[in-house]
């Protein structure tokens, strides 16, 4: 009797040991992201007002991220051009792009990472007709994706300055992207009216006889709400579900689990389509997705609502860490 205490305290002892060995292999490493920084970049370009193209506040954000961009240490292009809008109108482009290497990673495969710095010029989900003539003012839809990524980048320009940084990274800062055909419109309603800038810079890409490799891309949009929901929306889970698959399990070590969901949604026209579509780049998308909703997106999407009041600073924490973590 006595022996058996004994050979199952031991035992007993081996299996605390056991546990405690398990659950320290199972600590990720938290990758450097501060979301105070990603909420101050998100608020800098709320005061510039909404941001919408062809307009005084778009150009000073415009310049503004490409000042933001120089000082993380990327070497900046500005891409501009032209591509109809839903009257079949020329609209001026303005991509953003930051390019974060170093000479030895130029023929390495980079990893593109974008997000639309426009906002939508109509609250086309407004209830009251004549509110829908309002900009957007674009905190989430526009904004924070823009803010995860400039923290993103001033943690490359760490990593570049320490000499860290092992993969190459280009951050696109889309245009007119929120341009696509108004619901006060009355006209012929044509396709392809959304992304505009993402189009543009695929079909560049596409063209270029000597392209530059890309391993993968993310795109974010909407992703600074306190309730945000990230399922598997379709067209990532068709271009680039390996990549997919890769992001939402990281998430789940890094304890987001619930926050991306392993959830399918349905297939949303974002830039990542395009970037998957025409340029052959296999791109996810991580965009909140409200399955309580008939439209599929939060109750402030495309309203006067999408303000600061819907930005929270941990799950800005959430999509950092997690985009940190591909990287
Ligand atoms: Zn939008």
């Amino acid at each position: 009797m006595k022996s058996f205490v004994h050979t199952s305290y031991i035992a007993l002892l081996f299996l605390v040991l056991l546990t405690a060995c398990s659950k320290k292999q199972a600590v990720v490493s938290r990758p450097a992201f501060a979301a105070d920084s990603a909420y101050a970049y998100i608020e800098r370009q709320m005061a510039f007002g909404p941001r919408v193209p062809n307009g005084a506040a778009h150009m000073q954000c415009a310049v503004w991220l490409i000042e933001q961009l120089r000082a993380c240490g990327a070497e900046v292009e500005l891409q501009k051009g032209f591509m109809p809008d839903y009257r079949g109108a020329n609209q001026q482009i303005y991509n953003i792009i930051g390019h974060f290497y170093t000479p030895e990673m130029t023929n390495r495969p980079r990893i593109l990472l974008g997000a639309h710095y426009d906002t939508r010029p109509w609250c086309d989900e407004e209830e009251d007709y004549n509110d829908r003539f309002y900009n957007v003012p674009g905190a989430n839809d526009g904004a924070s994706g823009v803010g995860v990524l400039l923290e993103v980048a001033r943690q490359l320009g760490v990593k570049l300055a320490d000499s860290t940084l092992t993969k190459p990274v280009d951050i696109i800062f889309f245009d007119c992207e929120d341009m696509g055909t108004p619901r006060v419109y009355t006209g012929e309603e044509r396709e392809d009216t959304w992304c505009l800038g993402s189009q543009l810079w695929a079909t560049n890409y596409e063209r270029l006889s000597e392209k530059p490799v890309y391993s993968f891309g993310i795109v974010l949009d909407m992703v600074g709400a306190p309730d945000a929901y990230f399922p598997l929306e379709m067209y990532s889970t068709n271009y680039a579900q390996n990549y997919q698959q890769k992001i939402w399990k990281s998430a789940e070590q890094l304890g987001y689990g619930a926050m991306f969901a392993s959830q399918q949604s349905y297939p949303i026209t974002d830039d990542h389509y395009y970037i998957n579509y025409i340029a052959g780049i296999p791109c996810v998308d991580i965009i909140h997705y409200d399955i309580r909703n008939a439209t599929g997106f939060p109750n402030w999407w495309h309203t006067r609502n999408d303000d600061m009041s819907n930005i929270s600073k941990s799950t800005l924490q959430a999509v950092g860490e997690v985009v940190m973590s591909q990287l």
